[in-house]
Parts: C-alpha cells; structure tokens; sequence
C-alpha cells in the first residue's frame, strides 16, 4: 500500500469556525471580507488552494503550528470569508499550490529554525522527504519566497495508519 511519507495542514475548520463566529482574528483585528478581483490569486490557507475571481475572502492574523518559544510567529493569511471544504491532510503536497515556488522552513524541537530552503516545483517531494528524514525536524513551514508568509505545515505521516479492514466496524465504546 502507498502512503505519502508526509502530512499536510491547512487551518483547521474548526479554528476559522471560531474565528468568523467572533468576526475577528485572534489579534482582534476585525474581519473585512473582500471579493477577489480578476488577476488577483490570494492563496488560501484553507484549501490550499489560489482563490479564484468572485471568492470572498479575508486577510486575518494566524499563528501557525509550531513548537514554541522565540521562534514562534504570527502572519497574515488569505482565507475563505466563509464556510469552505478546507483541505485533507493526507491529500498530500497540495496540487493547488504545486507550481509554486516556496521557501521551505524547518524547526526544531525547541522551535528553533534549523534550515530553510527556496525549493523548485519539480523538487519540493524531495526536499520535504530529505527534511523529515533528519531527526532534530520537528516540523517544516511551507512560506512564500518574497514576503515570507505561511502557507501550510508539514509533518511526517508516520502517525498515519495504514487503513486496515479489522479497523472498519469494530464496535468498541
Ligand atoms: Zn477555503
């Protein structure tokens, strides 16, 4: 059976629920949704996905799984003003994002960054592979390459089960 050798992270649903139920951010900036314009491709940390014309949308100020300490940032993030699909996190290296360059950032346990790396379309599978194959990675950031803004986390999918058929059914409490 085929397993990706990582896990994607979008916003999780429940978090943006929250977040446009108060009708503002975390940092308590007020949500000012917007419609996106032709030309314009805000990628959204929802669906991992660039919005499309016509999309509402919302820049709002996130925290993105981390570690913790020193290194720990908060960013602003494209996503949907309202309810969407959001991403599955084993859906593999988002397809709406692949022809993108980023900057891959790697953290450390202690939070700390312990590499970073502007990778190409064609070589992001590899370097995400050779970056959870070092053991001090705790987890890697997916940033844009100019302004630095999170896009997405990787994690390595070995905590992922290899669906097995016993599992289905089991009647347990
Ligand atoms: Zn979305």
């Amino acid at each position: 059976m085929t397993t990706a050798t990582f896990m994607v992270s979008a916003i999780p649903p429940s978090e943006l629920e929250r977040i446009r139920a108060r009708g503002a951010d975390d940092l308590d900036n007020p949500l000012i949704p917007g419609v996106v314009q032709d030309g314009e491709k805000p990628p959204l940390r929802c669906c991992l996905r660039e919005a499309l014309p016509g999309e509402r949308v919302v820049l709002i100020s996130y925290r993105p799984p981390h570690p913790g300490g020193p290194y720990a940032e908060v960013g602003p993030v494209f996503v949907h003003a309202d309810r969407c699909e959001g991403f599955s996190p084993h859906s593999g290296y988002p397809a709406g994002f692949r022809h993108r360059r980023q900057l891959l950032r790697a953290y450390g346990r202690g939070g700390e960054q312990v590499h970073n790396q502007i990778v190409e379309p064609a070589d992001v599978d590899a370097v995400l592979a050779q970056l959870l194959s070092r053991p001090e990675v705790e987890i890697v950031h997916s940033r844009n390459v100019l302004a630095g803004c999170y896009m997405f986390a990787i994690n390595r999918a070995s905590s992922v089960e290899v669906s097995d058929p016993v599992e289905v059914g089991n009647p347990v409490s």
